[in-house]
C-alpha cells in the first residue's frame, strides 16, 4: 500500500531515536566489556569524574557505572517511569563518593550528564525519510508530535535543532519531563491532549514493537510499526495497522 491517508487524523506521533534519529557510535571510544569490544561513553564520563577526585582506575570504575546504570534500567522497566539522567549520574557520583555535599554532587551529576549527552548529540543522524514524512503529514494539515522514551529533555532539543527539526514538531513529549516512560499510556495521552485528539484520530510511528507499536494500539492508537529487522512482532495482541520496513514506504 504506498502513501498513507492523513485526512482523517488529529494527531501524528512519531518516535525520535532509531525511527528519525540513529545513532552513528563509530566516532565513539571503544571499551572492553564481557568479553566484548564496544562502543561507550564511559571515557569520557571516567575523564570528566576523574577531575573531581575519582582515584579508581578505569577498569574498576566502569563495572560501578554499569551496575548503576543497570539498577536505573531496572528501575525505570519495571513501572514504565522515567528516571532523569541527571539523577542516575548523581546516584553514580554517591556510590563513588565523590563531592563534598549535596549540592556539589549535583553539580558533578550535571557536568557527566552533559558530557555524556553531548557524545549522543554529535552521533545523531537522521534518519532517511524523515523530512519528506513530516512534510507530507504537516502539509496535510495535522499536527506532529515527538514522543520519545529519552531521559534528557535538553538533548532531545539539542539533538532536533542540530539537525534543523526543531520546527518540524508541534509539540514534544519526552519521558524526561513527563514522568512516564511508553508503553506506559500517560506518554501517549500526553501527546493526544497537546493535539486535543481522541485515540482513534491519532496515528503513532515507531520502531519498537512493545514500547511504540503495541503500546499505542493497547490504547486505541492507530499504528505503523517501523520494523528494519523484519523481526516478527513480539505478543499476539493489539497488532500494528500497519508494517513498513522504511520511513520512505509510508510517504512513497
Ligand atoms: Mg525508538
Amino acid at each position: 500500500m504506498p502513501g498513507h491517508d492523513w485526512s482523517k487524523l488529529k494527531c501524528v506521533s512519531i518516535d525520535l531515536f532509531d525511527t528519525i534519529i540513529a545513532l552513528d557510535t563509530s566516532d565513539l571510544p571503544r571499551v572492553q566489556w564481557q568479553g566484548k569490544e564496544i562502543p561507550s561513553t564511559a571515557p569520557r564520563v571516567y575523564d570528566e569524574i576523574s577531575r573531581f577526585g575519582c582515584t579508581l582506575p578505569f577498569e574498576a570504575f566502569l563495572p560501578i557505572l554499569q551496575k548503576n546504570q543497570d539498577d536505573v534500567l531496572a528501575e525505570k522497566e519495571e513501572r514504565n517511569i522515567e528516571i532523569s539522567a541527571t539523577i542516575r549520574f548523581l546516584r553514580l557520583a554517591e556510590k563513588l563518593d565523590i563531592g563534598s555535599d549535596d549540592l556539589e554532587r549535583m553539580d558533578i551529576a550535571k557536568r557527566l550528564t552533559k558530557v555524556h549527552m553531548d557524545c549522543i548529540d554529535e552521533s545523531s543522524r537522521v534518519i532517511d525519510g524523515t523530512r519528506p514524512l513530516i512534510d507530507e503529514i504537516r502539509d496535510a494539515g495535522v499536527p506532529v508530535v515527538l514522543i520519545s522514551n529519552f531521559d534528557h529533555a535538553p538533548a532531545a532539543q539539542k539533538i532536533l535543532l542540530r539537525h534543523d527539526l526543531t520546527n518540524s514538531f508541534d509539540h514534544l513529549v519526552i519521558s524526561d519531563g513527563v514522568g512516564l516512560r511508553k508503553p506506559h499510556p500517560g506518554i501517549f495521552q500526553e501527546a493526544m491532549n497537546r493535539c486535543d485528539a481522541t485515540p482513534e484520530a491519532t496515528l503513532h510511528i515507531g520502531d519498537d514493537p512493545i514500547a511504540d507499536a503495541w503500546g499505542a494500539a493497547r490504547l486505541g492508537l492507530r499504528t505503523i510499526w517501523i520494523n528494519r529487522k523484519s523481526k516478527d512482532f513480539p505478543r499476539e495482541d493489539h497488532l500494528p495497522e500497519r508494517t513498513v520496513l522504511t520511513l520512505r514506504e509510508i510517504t512513497r
